[in-house]
């Protein structure tokens, strides 16, 4: 086995058991770094890179990624943001998508932004719930809660909450409606500020390339289909190609096949159009990685 040395290996924080672990380890994975037995240790070394992941809770890693006790993490934007972390954003990754909004009991008092007015407010964001109504002229007395924010106005420990929200069903179930969005938030590589040497330079490069890939390819989609050949000019109209599309002659006569990469969002678009325009046989598959 090899022996890593402490200097020069990467040291990425990851959180160690909530919304973003699995994504997180996932991603790490599908670019190529491997690691055994995550879920037992803290401290964890990758087998095939000079890297090793620091497990720990998520409110933890923009400071540790700040002092530079670890040199790269991935957390939520929410979580930096509210830190008011000295680190730099590397890449946003779209997961851990969520925003942090105020709210208030639905049918009570509060309807819209001036009625929060001198109102108590629970929140695990403090920071930046604060700076929203500072900028925005209006005073509220903010109540910091690291857990259960949702139950506060219930609970009578708050008139209103500014809450992380994804698909706003926790609001709903807890009588709250979303009166406004503070915060748009996604999970984010970041990157200590502290000074780094060459070869991890290198490494954090290589890392975001790889990811660029993994994305692009996650985003995507490898098409086949079969088609007359007179059907081509009009199939190369209707598929956005990467580069131009494969075309190869089949055994029948004028038809061909034709392979392509198209973007996961106009996929379903593209495959009803191709079948208009005479394509049959039309199969998709995933892609692992990407690279133009
Ligand atoms: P830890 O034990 O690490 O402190 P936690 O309970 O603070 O965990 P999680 O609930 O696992 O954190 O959320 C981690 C991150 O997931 C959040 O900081 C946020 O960026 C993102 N997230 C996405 N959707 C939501 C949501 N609906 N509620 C809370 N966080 C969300
Ligand atoms: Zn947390």
């Amino acid at each position: 086995m090899r022996t890593l040395d402490s200097n020069t290996s990467l040291r990425i924080a990851v959180q160690k058991s909530g919304r973003l672990t699995d994504k997180t380890l996932n991603l790490l994975e599908g670019i190529g770094f491997r690691f055994d037995d995550y879920k037992r240790s803290m401290l964890v070394q990758c087998r095939n890179f000079d890297v090793e992941l620091l497990l720990i809770r998520d409110d933890d890693i923009p400071e540790y990624v700040e002092d530079g006790v670890c040199d790269l993490g991935f957390v939520g934007g929410n979580v930096t943001a509210e830190d008011q972390a000295d680190v730099t954003v590397l890449y946003g990754l779209d997961y851990g998508v969520c925003r942090l909004s105020i709210a208030a009991p639905k049918n009570g008092s509060i309807k819209k932004l001036e009625d929060f007015s001198g109102k108590k407010i629970a929140t695990s964001y403090p920071n930046l719930t604060q700076a929203f109504f500072d900028k925005k002229g209006i005073e509220v007395e903010i109540t910091t809660l690291s857990g259960a924010v949702e139950i506060a106005p219930r609970l009578e420990v708050a008139d209103a909450v500014s809450d992380l929200v994804s698909s706003g069903n926790t609001l709903k179930a807890n009588g709250l409606i979303e009166i406004e969005t503070i915060y748009e938030s996604e999970t984010e590589l970041i990157r200590t500020n502290k000074p780094l040497s060459d070869g991890k330079k290198k490494l954090i490069d290589k890392i975001i390339q790889r990811i660029e890939g993994y994305q692009k390819a996650e985003r995507s989609r490898y098409i086949m289909m079969n088609a007359p050949e007179d059907a081509i000019p009009k199939i190369r109209k209707i598929i956005p190609s990467l580069k131009s599309p494969t075309i190869v002659p089949l055994a029948d006569e004028g038809m061909v096949a034709i392979h392509t990469v198209v973007p996961i969002n106009t996929f379903w678009q593209v495959m009803e159009q191709l079948k208009e325009a005479g394509a049959s046989g039309i199969v998709m598959l995933p892609i692992e990685s990407m690279i133009t």
